[in-house]
């Protein structure tokens, strides 16, 4: 079993409340949700980060937002607003190594965040 816990949920080996799949992307819901909606978008393929992509990866990126676009129209906030972050290393304070969006709306959100 891989020891990464986004890829156990990829495998379906732990389970996630998933919004939205395709063969390259998955979406559920932050087990601790900062937010009314907080949602975590996952390229399927294994990248620890940020600083991992290549050129290889840039489509699923893009894909990856696309697919945020239809999942915020879905969740009524088209016009209202929400944010997507992704954390890198210790100081944007990233706990899994496998890289991931943060998609956090239905509340004002701080900016600039601490
Ligand atoms: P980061 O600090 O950017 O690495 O964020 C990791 C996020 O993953 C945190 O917001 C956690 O609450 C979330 N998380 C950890 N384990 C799970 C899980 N099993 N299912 C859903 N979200 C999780
Ligand atoms: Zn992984």
């Amino acid at each position: 079993m891989n020891s990464c816990i986004f890829c156990q949920i990829v495998q379906k080996e732990i389970p996630a409340e998933i919004l939205y799949e395709d063969d390259r992307l998955i979406v559920f819901r932050d087990i601790k949700p900062t937010a009314p909606v907080h949602l975590l978008f996952v390229p399927k393929k294994h990248i620890p980060t940020l600083m991992d992509l290549t050129e290889e990866d840039a489509q699923v990126i893009g894909h990856l937002h696309l697919v945020s676009t239809r999942l915020a129209r879905e969740l009524g906030l088209v016009g209202r607003g929400f944010r997507m972050v992704t954390n890198y290393e210790k100081d944007g304070g990233q706990l899994i190594y496998h890289l991931h969006y943060h998609f956090l709306g239905g509340r004002p959100l701080q900016w600039p965040p601490g």
